[in-house]
């Protein structure tokens, strides 16, 4: 295997031992689907993550995205998540090569990831994003206005909604916050109960997001290192 195959092989293993540790701590039966985010990494790294049994990977930036997902040696085997923000203009772009598109967080790029989807003739499973800080630096629709946004997805026909998905605030523990994603989750679930995902937790705080319930850790530089300067 080539060095950074082995090393990519070692961060993988203990990322897989840090989610176990907290399921079993957690007393969770089921174990949270691994989402490793490979933005600012080059497909060949996510060509090594397939042979190593990664099924699930994520990416922010479209133009960065379109292209690597059009090059990686294995498509089929793979999910693709977009988590980071998309402009309206991008969503057509989004929508054909995504299959999971985690930051969905306003009516208008709803109906656009809607008409996109159709185009391409697809179906796209879509998380709410959530803005869990005050100063919404973070993005995502405020909480009070989460269900009205899950009534325009759900009547959408060609996006599925799937749940929620949250980025901790810079300050403060990340874990009041992911307490008060799982509570938004349950409120919607009443709703909608087919919205079963909740997508939280990143390299610095997944034991926490395993403790509060979520299905789905975004995990980029615990695995890949640590990326250059702008995210
Ligand atoms: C980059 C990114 C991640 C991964 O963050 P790490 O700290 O590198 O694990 C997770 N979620 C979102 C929304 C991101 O943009």
């Amino acid at each position: 295997m080539s060095a950074r195959g082995a090393e990519l092989a070692d961060r993988l293993a203990a990322v897989r031992a840090r989610i176990e540790d907290a399921r079993v701590a957690a007393g969770r039966d089921d174990t949270p689907t691994l989402v490793v985010v490979t933005k600012f990494f080059p497909g060949s790294d996510v060509d090594l993550l397939t042979g190593l049994g990664v099924t699930d990977i994520g990416e922010s930036r479209d133009q960065e995205a379109a292209e690597k997902v059009a090059g990686l040696a294995d498509r089929e085997a793979l999910t693709v998540h977009f988590i980071g923000q998309v402009q309206t203009n991008k969503a057509g772009s989004v929508a054909r090569y995504a299959d999971v598109v985690h930051s969905l967080d306003r009516a208008k790029l709803a109906r656009a990831l809607d008409r996109g989807a159709e185009r391409a003739g697809r179906t796209l499973d879509v998380l709410l994003q959530v803005g869990l800080d005050t100063t919404g630096e973070r993005g995502g629709v405020a909480p009070e206005d989460l269900a009205s946004l899950a009534d325009t997805v759900a009547g959408l026909e060609h996006l599925r909604l799937r749940g929620v998905m949250a980025v901790a605030p810079r300050e403060g523990a990340p874990r009041p916050a992911f307490t008060r994603l799982r509570a938004l989750a349950e409120g919607l679930r009443a709703e909608h109960p087919e919205a079963t995902w909740v997508s939280a937790g990143m390299s610095a705080d997944l034991e926490d997001a395993v403790a509060e319930g979520a299905t789905h850790l975004r995990v980029g530089s615990a695995i890949l290192g640590t990326r250059e300067s702008h995210r």
